[in-house]
């Protein structure tokens, strides 16, 4: 039987082993997927005694996401130039990493528009941001970085050659077509970066915060009449491209999503 993984620390709230479990049914694939605590002390054993002989593939969350890289032979472009790997797999009896959260997003965000040519404005400069500029800048938007604080935002956009903005009340929202939440303003808690007032018809609004769902940010702009698209998205499209990445084989978003709901 093929082994998956999740492993984080901790690793209680992942839905990776409900979404990966329905895409085995799905596709009849004789597998496990198990959602194992492994503490930063022992990242590097467990990739050498567990994970080399044992597994097939692996979904990497917090806090390995950024440090596991050097237990690996290779990375990916991707993962190399975002500085975090959420996906161990195997090429040709090497052990790779990837990062898949970048074209999760972007296509969570095709789901409503494609950004090729739209001014996009990014809240938020974290791991998850890093994926997003990159994905954003390989669809050819015109990106635009903002954060709280303002030295990340400005170090970030010099490495992704984009712009940053430093005063968000100094901007004319009618000049941004996307705008997208990667700050954790919204976890678990009815606020917003943006005022209300912020929004019109013209913007769409992608949150990658997905508990709750409807953020105070999605739900701003949703009564303003923009078009909305919730986290859910993100962290399904990524999770279906690593079935591709393990499995070779396009599995139908909306299985993952049903297990998501489920
Ligand atoms: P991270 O690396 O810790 O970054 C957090 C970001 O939030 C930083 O830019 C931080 O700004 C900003 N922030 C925190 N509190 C703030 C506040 N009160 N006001 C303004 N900005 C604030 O986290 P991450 O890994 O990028 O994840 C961010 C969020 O995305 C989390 O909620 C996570 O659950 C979600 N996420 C979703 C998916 C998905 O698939 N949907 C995937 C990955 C992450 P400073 O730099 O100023 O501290």
């Amino acid at each position: 039987m093929k082994k998956f993984a999740v492993i984080g620390f901790p690793i209680t709230h992942s839905k990776s082993p409900a979404l990966h479990n329905a895409g085995f049914q799905e596709f009849q694939i004789e597998a496990e997927f198990e959602a194992i605590e492994v503490p930063p002390e022992n990242l590097e054993l467990w990739i050498k005694n567990e994970f080399r002989p044992n597994f097939q593939g692996a979904a990497v969350t917090i806090p390995h996401k950024e440090t596991i890289g050097k237990f690996l032979d290779l990375e990916s472009e991707a993962a190399s130039k975002i500085g975090a790997v959420n996906t161990l797999y195997w090429e040709k009896g090497k052990l790779a990493g990837t990062n898949t959260d970048c074209i999760g997003a972007l296509k969570a965000l095709q789901t409503r528009v494609n950004p090729s040519g739209k001014k996009a404005l990014i809240l938020g400069a974290g791991g998850a941001s890093r994926a997003i500029i990159f994905a954003l800048c390989m669809a050819q938007a015109d990106v635009f970085l903002w954060n709280r604080t303002k030295e990340k935002a400005e170090r970030l956009a010099q490495e992704f050659k984009i712009s940053h903005i430093d005063l968000l009340e100094k901007i004319n929202p009618e000049d941004f077509d996307i705008i997208i939440n990667t700050t954790s303003v919204g976890l678990n808690e009815m606020k917003s970066v943006l005022p209300a007032s912020f929004w019109s018809p013209h913007h769409t609004a992608f949150d990658i915060v997905y508990s709750p769902l409807e953020t105070q940010f999605l739900r701003d702009a949703q009564n303003a009449g923009a078009h909305v698209v919730t986290g859910d998205h993100m962290l399904v499209h990524q999770a279906v491209e690593q079935f591709r990445i393990w499995h070779g084989v396009d599995l139908d978003p909306d299985v993952m999503s049903e297990a998501f709901f489920g």
